[in-house]
């Protein structure tokens, strides 16, 4: 029980990788707030499924890009289950559109979700983990940030500014006992990869070395590895969890 008496957001906990995440945690202690945008029976079904676990879970909703929101959603959490402890930064949305049509528009609301969203977090997380010096915080990147992807540059950009973001956070926060790693997914079988026709995901899939795509469960592990205490010397750092699809020396 590596998350015994933890209080955990999970944002974008109400489907793919974030719900993993959120019953791992839940099943290895943890009390957790499941965190969405619009999935509300998605979110209850969660926190339903944890209370089954026998751990407490509330379901709280807020778009990740309105600061205001975000702000209101961690008061909200802090008052009803106490200071979070370990942050789970997953809500995302990639939004792929052919590089000639992309408009200033969509980069910027690909941005706000993606790369801003994050920041919102762990700015509205921070005071309350400073205060008690302790928290563990894993931010979602994927590996599109470290990949060519003309027909997502927006989400690609801002996944590559989650990783920098993770590494200029960890010096700061390092000094309140405070570690902040990301994790780079490759391809995972989750609803976001159902808006991929079933072409590019054999193509996907064949271009794997594991030659399959990723569970949400497997990032759930790499996530909750990055939460516990085994990663103790850790921070500031990105885990490729691709089944070998984007090496990096
Ligand atoms: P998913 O199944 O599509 O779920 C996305 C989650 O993010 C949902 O809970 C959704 O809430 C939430 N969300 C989306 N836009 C939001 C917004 N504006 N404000 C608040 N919440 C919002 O996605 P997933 O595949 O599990 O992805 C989780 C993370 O992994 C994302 O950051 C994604 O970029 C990253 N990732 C995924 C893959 C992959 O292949 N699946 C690969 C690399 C990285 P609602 O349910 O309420 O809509």
């Amino acid at each position: 029980m590596r998350f015994q008496g933890r209080v955990a957001l999970v944002t974008g906990g109400s489907r793919g990788i974030g719900k993993a995440t959120a019953l791992k945690l839940a099943g290895e202690g943890a009390t957790v707030a499941i965190h969405y945008s619009r999935s509300t029976a998605k979110a209850e079904e969660v926190c339903e499924q944890i209370r089954d676990l026998g751990q407490h879970a509330i379901p709280v909703q807020a778009d990740i890009a309105d600061r205001e929101a975000v702000n209101s959603m961690v008061t909200a959490v802090t008052e009803a289950l106490g200071t979070i402890d370990l942050l789970v930064n997953n809500a995302g949305a990639v939004g792929d559109m052919v590089f000639d049509e992309l408009t200033p528009e969509h980069w910027d609301r690909i941005i706000a979700v993606n790369l801003t969203g994050p920041f919102n977090v762990i700015w509205a997380v921070k005071p309350g983990m400073v205060a008690q010096q302790f928290g563990r915080i894993v931010n979602v990147s994927s590996i599109a940030a470290l990949a060519v992807r003309p027909d997502q540059l927006p989400y690609a950009a801002a996944k590559a500014g989650v990783i920098s973001l993770t590494k200029s956070c960890c010096g700061p926060l390092a000094r309140h006992n405070i570690r902040i790693n990301s994790v780079a997914p490759g391809a995972i079988a989750t609803d976001m990869l159902n808006e991929v026709s079933p072409e590019m995901k054999e193509q996907l899939r064949s271009t794997t070395p594991l030659g399959r795509l990723g569970e949400p469960e497997e990032m759930a592990d790499v996530i909750a590895f990055l939460l516990s205490e085994e990663s103790s010397y850790m921070t500031g750092s990105t885990v490729i969890a691709s089944g070998g699809r984007i090496l990096i020396p």
